[in-house]
């Protein structure tokens, strides 16, 4: 039966004692680690990321008014959250993993907040990529934003890869384009290995992502949310904490 706790305090000693109990644990975040360093959510009404319909890759790929205003929307949201910092969450995690409690962690968020807090590259596994750069679609060269947007302010012209011609975009899985192979294998391997699997800030909504809690609870890993509001899988949980991410989570970087 699921164990709900609406008090941020009991559910976060919840927490810790399920860490405790734990051999490996693995965290799995979405957006709303990320609110309290200041990047809004998806999700939540009035929400930025909600005021345009989103720029599918296929639009991306055949228009090059997609491709350009994609890139003009790029600039604008990266405006909105330049500077965050990571919050008390990604710092308890980043704990987690320096422990040697937990062997990695996997996001759904494309901020890069989870390497700023101190977790190396090779223990985060970006299920939706990573918006701090773009890549060529064609040759895979990696191409700095700052470069890119020097480039299209004087230019107005979509970016095209300085090494082979192809088309530039954001590190970032669009709507219809293909999830990662290689971090989607990661992110089965950490999930199978877990015997405690947290999700943290996530509506749970997002698929393929969200079968990830999925799959650690059918093969028999105990399941804990944290979430200021209920999620679609609170039902199968065995641990839901209903609060603030960094009431819940900021004791553990103390105890762990
Ligand atoms: P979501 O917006 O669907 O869900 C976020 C959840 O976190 C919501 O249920 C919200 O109530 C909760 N929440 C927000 N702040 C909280 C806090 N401080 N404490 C407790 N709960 C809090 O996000 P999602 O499930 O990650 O899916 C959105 C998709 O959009 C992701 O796949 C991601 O790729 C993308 N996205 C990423 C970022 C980022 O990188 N920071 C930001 C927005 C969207």
């Amino acid at each position: 039966m699921t164990d709900i706790h609406e008090a941020s305090h009991d559910g976060a000693r919840e927490l810790q004692a399920m860490i405790a109990q734990a051999g490996v644990v693995v965290a799995f975040t979405g957006a709303g680690i990320s609110t309290e360093s200041g990047v809004p959510d998806f999700r939540t009404p009035g929400s930025p990321w909600l005021k345009n319909k989103p720029i599918d890759y296929e639009d991306f790929i055949r228009s090059d008014e997609a491709r350009r205003e994609a890139w003009r929307r790029k600039f604008t949201m990266d405006d909105l959250y330049r500077g965050a910092q990571p919050s008390v969450g990604h710092r308890a995690l980043a704990t987690l993993v320096a422990r040697g409690t937990s062997p990695g962690i996997i996001t759904q968020n494309i901020d890069g907040l989870h390497q700023a807090a101190g977790i190396p590259d090779e223990a985060v596994v970006e299920l939706h990529g990573n918006g701090t750069y773009a890549t060529c679609l064609a040759c895979g060269l990696r191409h700095e934003l700052v470069d890119i947007r020097r480039g299209f302010e004087a230019t107005e012209r979509a970016p095209e890869c300085v090494a082979c011609g192809g088309m530039v975009k954001s590190a970032t899985i669009s709507f219809g384009q293909a999830m990662p192979a290689e971090a989607m294998r990661r992110a089965r391997d950490l999930t199978l290995a877990c015997d405690l699997f947290v999700a943290i800030g996530s509506s749970l909504v997002v698929y393929p992502a969200a079968g990830f809690p999925l799959l650690a609870k059918q093969r028999g890993a105990r399941l804990a949310i944290v979430n200021r509001e209920p999620t679609e899988l609170d039902e199968i949980a065995d641990l839901v904490v209903r609060g603030e991410i960094g009431d819940v989570l900021g004791p553990l970087a103390a105890t762990h």
